[in-house]
């Protein structure tokens, strides 16, 4: 059984006790990790500040290729790295469409690179006889990072990197469901980074409240569900924490009625369900025009019942388990409650008996606003079809949700999709795409899905502050 320390000053540190990480494909314990607590958290902050001058005043091209480096490593470690993600999360190494571990370390490896080369330039307001004003980007200071257990691996390098590129240093908290790849990630850039710059603790919520709430830590970046959210932002009210939050999603597509239901269905499908649907910008709530509706509900139930389900160790595995007993249940809920109020169940509908957390592919037609399969956000391998006739009655409902991540509109007019999905109420709008990011483009949500954005310049400025600088000339 493999045990992993957390890491605290550029070293390892045990807690005196562990916790069990499962294997979702097995329901099986394949690691250990130190159970951290407060006190775990002060030592890393404390070793945070004190690498705070130093990593601040390093010079930027030496950042830059230090931000290189571990690109690098997690190049060179890529099957290991693979093979942890798959075993904690479930995602299949390969997966549907190409989404899975495989993806996951890839995605964090590109990432890596194309943040590193991201430049904060001093920006000039004026110059003339009179004065000259600069405005500056300079580091917060220690940042705390909490990440979830959907994408840990991903989430964690979308934290970190920005923040060690802009000069701040960081202790990262993972779930504990999925900590081991993000150790191992640690363990692999502390061999490159000075000490103290990046720290690990791992543990339950205690850790994470202690990082809201810790008087040293001048921002929270944040990955997970929107109550938790919420509490972190109350914790972090004591010392004004800058805050960047990626909060739930209840993504709404709209299917207008000039697709060709065979054509789209594949790719409705797919970002309906890659990852299982665990992922924050999934497409949650398909509504599909009348015309069309029987027919995309068909295509989907199809390709449902053609997926490979299986343990993402295995060649061939489509969609992997669910990653936890508890969300496999709560998908479980919500399929119940829908089949209840008169949905018809096109495809799967049920947990799979034997070992793991499967569930099977879940087409529900019928779906209506005010289901729980549809009004709350699923996060499983479950996609509610909801029928509309008109489309500026679809747009609002689509609105009428208090998440905002992201929302697309599948048409062949091009002109009139983007039009309609300018008016959609999310961070992001996709055209005949849903969910798909990239390290250059701003990713965030707006109304209770989050609060700032990630990627690009737009993310990285976020891990500063602005000085100005006016220089008097007369
Ligand atoms: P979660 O909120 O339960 O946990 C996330 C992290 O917060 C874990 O590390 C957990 O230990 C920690 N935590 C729990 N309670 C805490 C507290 N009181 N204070 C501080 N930390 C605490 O979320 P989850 O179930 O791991 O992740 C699933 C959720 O994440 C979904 O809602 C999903 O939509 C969301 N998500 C959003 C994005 C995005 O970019 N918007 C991306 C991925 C996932």
């Amino acid at each position: 059984m493999q045990v992993f320390d957390m890491i605290i000053n550029g070293k390892p540190v045990r807690a005196g006790s562990t916790f069990d990480v499962v294997n979702p494909a097995t329901g099986e314990v394949f690691a250990r990790v130190q159970a951290g607590d407060a006190s775990h958290v002060d030592q890393a902050v404390a070793a945070a500040r004190a690498a705070f001058p130093g990593w601040s005043r390093t010079p930027d091209a030496e950042r830059k290729r230090l931000m290189h480096a571990l690109g690098a490593a997690l190049e060179a470690h890529m099957p290991e790295l693979m093979e942890l993600v798959t075993k904690e999360a479930g995602k299949p190494l390969g997966g549907l469409n190409g989404v899975g571990s495989g993806m996951e370390v890839g995605g964090a490896i590109a990432w890596t690179h194309v943040t590193a080369d991201l430049e904060l330039p001093v920006e000039v307001i004026q110059d003339n006889d009179d004065a000259r004003i600069e405005v500056h980007r300079k580091p917060l200071g220690v940042v705390g990072s909490i990440t979830p257990w959907n994408w840990p691996l991903m989430i964690a390098i979308w934290h970190v990197i920005p923040a060690l590129r802009a000069g701040n240093t960081v202790v990262i908290k993972p779930s504990g469901m999925t900590p081991t790849a993000t150790i191992r990630f640690v363990e692999l850039a502390n061999a490159i980074l000075p000490p103290g710059v990046l720290n690990i603790v791992t543990g339950e919520s205690g850790v994470g409240s202690a990082i809201a709430k810790h008087p040293d830590i001048n921002k929270i970046v944040f990955t997970g569900s929107t109550p938790t959210g919420k509490n972190i932002m109350q914790n972090a009210a004591g010392n004004l924490k800058r805050l960047t939050l990626e909060l739930g999603g209840n993504d709404a597509g709209i299917v207008l009625p000039d697709v060709d239901p065979k054509a789209i269905a594949p790719k409705l499908f797919g970002v309906g369900f890659h990852n299982n649907g665990q992922t924050c910008a999934c497409l949650k709530r398909l509504y599909v025009h009348d015309s069309i509706y029987e027919k995309v509900c068909a295509e989907l139930a199809r390709i449902a019942k053609e997926t490979v389900v299986g343990d993402g160790l295995v060649e061939g595995t489509e969609l992997g388990p669910v990653q936890n007993k508890a969300q496999l249940d709560f998908v479980q809920e919500l399929v119940e409650d829908a089949r209840a109020h008169g949905a018809r169940i096109l495809s799967g509908g049920k947990a799979r008996s034997g070992g793991g957390f499967f569930f099977e592919p879940t087409v529900i037609a019928d779906a209506k606003d005010g289901m729980r399969v549809v009004d709350e956000e699923q996060f499983g391998p479950v996609l509610p079809v909801i029928r509309y006739s008109d489309i500026e009655e679809v747009i609002a409902r689509a609105n009428n949700n208090e998440n905002g991540l992201g929302g697309s509109i599948w048409s062949k007019d091009h002109a009139k999709a983007a039009e309609l999905a300018l008016r959609l109420e999310c961070g992001t709008a996709w055209v005949n795409e849903h969910g798909a990011v990239q390290p250059d483009a701003p990713f965030g949500g707006v109304k209770q899905s989050g609060l700032g954005v990630e990627f690009g310049r737009y993310g990285l400025e976020e891990y500063t502050s602005i000085q100005t600088l006016k220089i008097m000339k007369a």
